[in-house]
């Protein structure tokens, strides 16, 4: 059967970290009411699609800590009214420190929320203050703390390869939070954006991005720091046994996902074909389809979607299973590469070829983008 997620965008932040670009407004202290818009989104899909069984929810954003817990509790209740939802889903909140008390989490826990994605991204002020961020390194540990009373799965980012940044700083980092009894880390490289205020200031000289074999002995510290505490399941994701992250499993097993709130994007198998729908950025206009009860959706080629779960699958550390690629996509796994340049990527062993799966080295990990764009057809 396949599996389903939701996930739901919030697009405000208290303020903009000066790194980012995904879709996030500013609001400061006055955070917009969306509530009846994601719950009419949420009926309009089950209406088009019908009541899919639901194994994942995920609060992304933005900030979605900064709602309220009962508009949380109102999507929630929708979304098990419309959809037949998993006796155990994973419920995530994407939290920011600053923005949550002991009392706020204990309420996340009540209306259902059984997973914290905490947004640490460093405990070094500096760093911390460089990056934009509206939290320092104190109230990221309390928030840890708290949440650890009420949440059993906890989640924490943290971003490394930072301008200036030496491997003992991000060691010190890493060192830190593998004590604070978590179970599960995601770890990104720092990629600078276009026109977000770190790319202004290193095209205006003021900054320097770290060297990449810096950058690259961080990965490789990382991956070997970690892993007996916690083995890495996917190219920058870690857990202990069992707290791996179902809802973005499913997206990297080519799973379907219906994707609420502006911006969101979702992937939908219904019957035959395959669907694909891209909210706008703006929220006006993902208003105003929402009003005129429209939804983006357009059908998307057996072969697009298989390009797409070829990308997502080698990026896991047990890569892909060509029977279920072929299940999930409808597309032979070996129609989709150039055999040639595969079994060349399989002989200088970036890529680990098995009877009926291939995945990636751990050498060929640190090249996967030029791995994927070489053996693609
Ligand atoms: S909190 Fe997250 S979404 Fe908001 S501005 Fe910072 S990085 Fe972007």
């Amino acid at each position: 059967m396949r599996k389903n997620s939701i996930y739901i965008h919030f697009p405000y932040c208290l303020r903009k970290c000066n790194y980012c670009d995904f879709v996030s407004f500013p609001c400061g202290e006055n955070v917009p009411d969306l509530m009846e818009y994601y719950l009419k989104e949420i009926e309009l899909y089950q209406q088009k699609f019908g009541r899919k069984k639901i194994s994942s929810i995920y609060f992304g954003g933005g900030t979605p800590s900064l709602l309220p817990s009962n508009v949380i509790e109102a999507i929630i209740e929708k979304i098990y009214r419309l959809y037949d939802v998993d006796d155990d889903v994973e419920i995530t909140l994407e939290v920011n420190p600053k923005t949550v008390s002991d009392k706020k989490l204990s309420e996340f826990y009540k209306v259902g929320i059984n997973r914290l994605s905490i947004g640490v991204q460093s405990f070094d002020d500096d760093e911390l203050r460089f990056l934009g961020r509206i939290h320092s390194s104190d109230d990221a540990v309390e928030c840890i703390e708290s949440a650890k009373k009420y949440f059993e799965n906890i989640n924490c980012d943290f971003i490394y390869a930072l301008p200036n940044q030496s491997l003992e700083k991000w060691q010190k980092n890493l060192e830190k939070i593998t004590k604070l009894d978590v179970k599960h880390l995601s770890l990104y490289e720092l990629i600078i954006e276009p026109k977000t205020p770190l790319w202004l200031w290193v095209k205006n000289g003021k900054i320097k991005p770290i060297s990449e074999s810096v950058a690259k002995k961080m990965y490789e510290w990382t991956n070997h720091f970690l892993r007996d505490k916690f083995p890495q399941y996917e190219i920058s994701n870690y857990a202990k046994k069992g707290f791996e992250s179902r809802h973005n499993l499913n997206y990297w097993n080519g799973g379907d996902y219906i994707g609420i709130g502006v911006s969101a994007s979702g992937r939908i198998f219904d019957g035959a074909k395959h669907f694909i729908s891209e909210n706008p950025k703006n929220i006006d206009e993902w208003k105003k389809n929402i009003d005129g009860e429209i939804l983006p959706i357009k059908p998307l080629s057996k072969k697009k979607r298989a390009e797409e779960m070829l990308i997502m699958g080698l990026r896991k550390n047990n890569g892909i299973k060509f029977n279920e690629f072929k299940q999930n996509s409808g597309v032979d796994f070996f129609d989709m590469v150039d055999v040639q340049k595969f079994q060349n990527m399989v002989k200088k062993k970036f890529l680990i070829l098995c009877e009926s799966s291939v995945r990636t080295s751990v050498k060929g990990r640190t090249l996967l983008d030029a791995i994927i764009r070489e053996i693609i057809k």
